[in-house]
């Protein structure tokens, strides 16, 4: 999505710092993704005088509601891998994103995973347990790294409870999410890879903000749920039409306008460009 309709940006210099953190990360981090892995880092970064935040449903906040999540509501740096929960557990924190982006996935029996949505600024995951017991259907990973506002389940669901606020917009984006859950359901099953292809570059983009994405054949593949030889041959399709540029660890878009005309349907479904409901 576009972050067009930002109502409260972050100041510059708080933004700066957080990317700072986010760089930091970086730089240990090996290009080439992703294995899930609990063990990936978690970094605190200065929040301090942060006065707002890029994510969508913090920055639409009361600002009564903000202070009700106050000192808990902590920002952190995600490494690319880190697994924020697997299926079955009862989420202990939950994020929102400033930057990055995180992949919802459904996991099968024999460990086979297919992704199901995508988070990133516009969102949040694990706010269903700010309304009670919840327990998790997919895996969240971090794809893209990423700067979150974190908060435990405990005061998360304390200051839902006094807040019909914080109600509305976890009720209000479970249903959006569920929208992108029956979208990409179709479109694994109805759209042909190239489209999807083309769509999951573009969707990852607009969340980056940067034409250059860092996006490799092993996640691409897993996202995607097919072969890696598979992927390698619709990219260099791409790449030979010049609307992508293909090199180890990334992608950079070349012609952004074909590369959507390029892409299924879905891509102004869940970017809200098409005349349809947005989701
Ligand atoms: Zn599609």
């Amino acid at each position: 999505m576009s972050d067009t309709g930002l109502t409260n940006p972050i100041p510059a210099p708080i933004y700066k710092s957080l990317q700072r953190g986010a760089h930091a990360e970086r730089r240990g981090t090996p290009t080439g993704v992703i294995r899930p892995n609990r063990r990936s880092k978690v970094t605190a970064v200065n929040t301090e005088g942060l006065e707002g935040s890029t994510n969508r449903l913090l920055a639409t906040l009361p600002v009564v509601d903000i202070e009700r999540l106050g000192t808990a509501l902590t920002t952190v740096s995600l490494e690319t891998g880190l697994v924020l929960n697997e299926p079955g557990d009862e989420p202990e924190r939950i994020y929102f994103p400033h930057t990055g982006m995180i992949s919802l996935l459904a996991v099968m029996a024999d460990g086979k995973a297919v992704e199901t949505a995508t988070v990133g600024r516009e969102g949040v995951v694990g706010a269903m347990a700010g309304l009670g017991v919840h327990v998790t259907l997919t895996r969240a990973v971090v794809q893209v790294p990423m700067v979150a506002s974190r908060i435990a389940a405990a005061p998360f669901r304390r200051a839902v409870q006094a807040s019909d606020a914080l109600r509305d917009m976890i009720v209000s984006y479970n249903g959006v999410l569920l929208g992108q859950v029956q979208i990409t359901a179709a479109c694994n099953a109805l759209h042909p890879l190239q489209k999807r292809l083309a769509r999951w570059i573009l969707q990852t983009r607009d969340r980056i903000d940067t034409d250059l994405v860092p996006l490799t054949q092993e996640l691409l593949s897993e996202m995607l749920g097919v072969r890696r030889s598979s992927v390698s041959e619709i990219a260099k399709k791409l790449q030979i039409a010049g609307l992508i540029r293909y090199s180890r660890g990334s992608i950079e878009i070349v012609k952004r306008a074909a590369l959507e005309a390029a892409a299924c349907e879905c891509y102004s479904l869940v970017s809200g460009k098409s005349r349809r409901p947005r989701l």
